[in-house]
């Protein structure tokens, strides 16, 4: 068992500025992530650049990781949170390769900083080689895997698009179009209200400008990805405004439809929601006195409101706020709930998937399977559909977008792990692969 005063499951930018928030306020404060290094999703470390050097990341990251690092904090790398309970403690599990390892933790505060992850959308083909989702093929790339020369669309909605885009271009790949399923009347309320957010409005030009050579087609979604003569891999993909189709030749498809809050945890612990995200008041606490969150499962709104939220968790479990934060907080989640009106997603995406598609790839669950059943208990019941190693992370938003069904409980564990992890929960045990 390891106690600490306030345990933060996360190390992205919510869960690395609440860890410091906290230790700097005399705190004893742990920080688990199932990821080895801090970090999170934008600024998981690049292992090597685009010309095979190892390199550290850019330099806000490096600033918070050295701040984090000099507050005392302690970082827990490769500890997967499986279970939680509201009376104050929380299992991991970590792979070392020969073993498995379980932890129990105590906790007097908890800050869940677990971000967000891609939402995908099922269309004929998405499961050939050479199609990723967007965050997954940056993350690839981040990983060491070679885009240069290579033909590849970005598709989907959201920000991320561009953000990938620019970061492919950068890699030397050749990106002919981004393909975003908002129409344009859509996103123009949106667009405008970016001239109060200077700093994004930058940003977004400087992807532009990275993407001077490539098309940023609005209205516009992939219907089919198309394998070439091999019949294997992908080649090409057909896609719609609406009303016209045409194809055009890609070596890898990049599609990823915005992104969904990890939101599990909360779940389990009891945690009130709003909408799909956990509800907090202005410190961030949860409907759980000793529960905080920050980050992406609150609303997604960005790494601004992530670092702004997680200082605000971390100084409210000693006891502190500041009324600047609460205002900044305050702007970037109205940037955050435009962000949830200008990408929203289209009807007609409901009718990509034929029968035959697969919806749900860990059980080979086709779409089709799906019409005799009436909500996610029947579909699970009586065709396994997310009931695979993910447990619905990837199937669970397409089919809520597809068929409005949701999933109705969490339960632990809420990753598989082996069964001697549910044996004995309350000592640290290790088991023998
Ligand atoms: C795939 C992807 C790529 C992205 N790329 C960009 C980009 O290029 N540019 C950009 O501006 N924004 C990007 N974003 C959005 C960006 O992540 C957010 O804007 C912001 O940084 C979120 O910070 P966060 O701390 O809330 O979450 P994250 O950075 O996602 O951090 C959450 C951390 O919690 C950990 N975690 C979750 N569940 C558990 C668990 N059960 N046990 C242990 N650890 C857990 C995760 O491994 C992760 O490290 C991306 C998002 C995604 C999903």
């Amino acid at each position: 068992m390891i106690r600490a005063e306030v345990l933060v499951v996360g190390a992205g930018p919510a869960g690395i500025a609440a860890a410091t928030a906290a230790a700097e306020s005399g705190l004893q404060v742990i920080v688990l992530d199932d990821n080895p290094n801090a970090g999170g999703q934008i600024w998981r470390a690049a292992t090597v650049d685009h010309n095979g050097d190892a390199s550290s990341g850019d330099s806000a990251r490096r600033k918070a990781l050295d701040r984090l690092q000099r507050s005392g904090a302690q970082v827990l790398g490769g500890h997967c949170v499986f279970n939680a309970d509201s009376s104050g403690t929380l299992q991991t599990l970590q792979e070392t390769g020969s073993a498995s390892v379980v932890t129990q933790f105590q906790f007097e505060h908890l800050i869940l900083a677990t971000g967000a992850r891609e939402r995908f959308l099922p269309f004929a083909g998405w499961t050939l080689p050479g199609v990723f989702g967007a965050g997954g093929l940056q993350a690839l790339v981040r990983g060491g895997y070679n885009v240069t020369g290579k033909r590849v669309i970005v598709a989907g909605t959201g920000p991320l698009l561009l953000a990938v885009a620019a970061h492919l271009v950068e890699d030397g790949a050749i990106v002919p179009t981004v393909l975003e399923q908002a129409s344009v009347a859509q996103l123009a309320p949106f667009t405008a209200s970016l001239w109060a957010h200077p700093a994004k409005l930058m940003q977004g030009a400087s992807f532009r400008r990275k993407l001077w050579k490539s098309s940023y087609r609005t209205g516009c979604w992939v219907v089919e990805a198309m394998a070439g003569s091999d019949g294997q891999s992908l080649a090409s993909v057909r896609i719609t405004d609406g009303s016209r189709t045409w194809t055009e030749p890609c070596d890898l498809l990049a599609c990823g439809y915005h992104l969904v809050p990890n939101t599990e945890i909360a779940a389990l612990l009891g945690c009130a929601f709003r909408g799909n995200f956990v509800q907090v008041d202005e410190t961030q606490r949860t409907s759980l006195p000793n529960v905080f969150c920050a980050g992406e499962p609150c609303g997604i709104a960005g790494l601004e409101a992530a670092l702004v939220q997680g200082e605000i968790a971390g100084l409210a479990c000693a006891g502190l706020t500041k009324s600047s934060l609460q205002n900044k907080a305050a702007a970037e989640n109205n940037f955050g709930a435009g962000l949830e009106v200008a990408f929203a997603l289209r009807d007609e995406l409901r009718s990509l998937p034929q029968p035959d598609t697969i919806v749900c790839r860990c059980e080979d669950v086709a779409f089709g399977s799906l019409s005799g059943c009436s909500s996610w208990t029947d579909a699970k019941l009586q065709t396994r559909c997310g009931m695979g190693p993910c447990q619905g992370r990837i199937c669970g938003p397409a089919v809520e977008h597809l068929l409005g069904w949701r999933p109705v409980s969490v339960r632990q564990p809420l990753f598989p792990v082996p069964l001697g992890a549910l044996c004995s929960p309350d000592e640290a045990i290790e088991i023998n692969n």
